[in-house]
């Protein structure tokens, strides 16, 4: 599906296509709560860089974290880079120079709708707020750091990856869909 977004005051409009669009995953990590989670979390989904469109680029700022440990060892600054609106401040989207076509978009810039997730992950327990309550029980997963399956994992094991069957071994296309 093509995803439409925008910053509250609207200098910045972007979209892209998705096929892993389920908002299922709540990150409770300090950068996530303080920048884009009011509510103890930010919620990141993921689409195709290659076709992210921007109006408004202009008015973008770029941040990226300070982390206690870097791919080449030791603190650095982290690689992802968080786009926010310069105007307003709304989280729009983060991106890695490691997973080039990738763009994780938070779900709460996203104006289209997005389906309702079946099941909830909450990750990044080990740095949650300690007023968050945290949903407990059926459909929701817990991890204290990282989840043990990617997003486009999750939408698969759910079924829910263009409505494919779930199945072992990924087809690769060459062709960009
Ligand atoms: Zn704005």
């Amino acid at each position: 599906m093509r995803l439409h977004g925008s910053c509250r005051c609207k200098a910045v409009r972007f979209s892209l296509r998705s096929t892993t669009p389920y908002p299922y995953m709540r990150c409770y990590c300090s950068v996530c709560r303080k920048t884009a989670g009011g509510g103890g979390y930010a919620i990141n989904i993921m689409g195709q860089a290659e076709s992210l469109e921007v109006e408004g680029g202009e008015h973008i700022a770029i941040w990226r974290a300070s982390a206690d440990q870097t791919d080449e060892g030791g603190p650095g600054l982290s690689p992802a880079r968080r786009h926010f609106c310069s105007r307003c401040a709304s989280a729009l989207w983060v991106s890695d120079p490691r997973w080039p076509e990738l763009l994780h978009p938070f779900a709460s810039a996203i104006d289209t709708a997005l389906p309702k997730p079946p099941e909830t992950v909450h990750i990044m327990l080990d740095f949650a707020a300690p007023w968050v309550e945290v949903p407990r029980g059926a459909n929701h997963r817990h991890f204290r750091r990282y989840p043990d399956e990617s997003i486009a994992d999750w939408h698969k094991r759910h079924r829910l990856d263009g409505g494919k069957p779930a199945k072992a071994g990924r087809r690769r296309k060459k062709s960009k869909s």
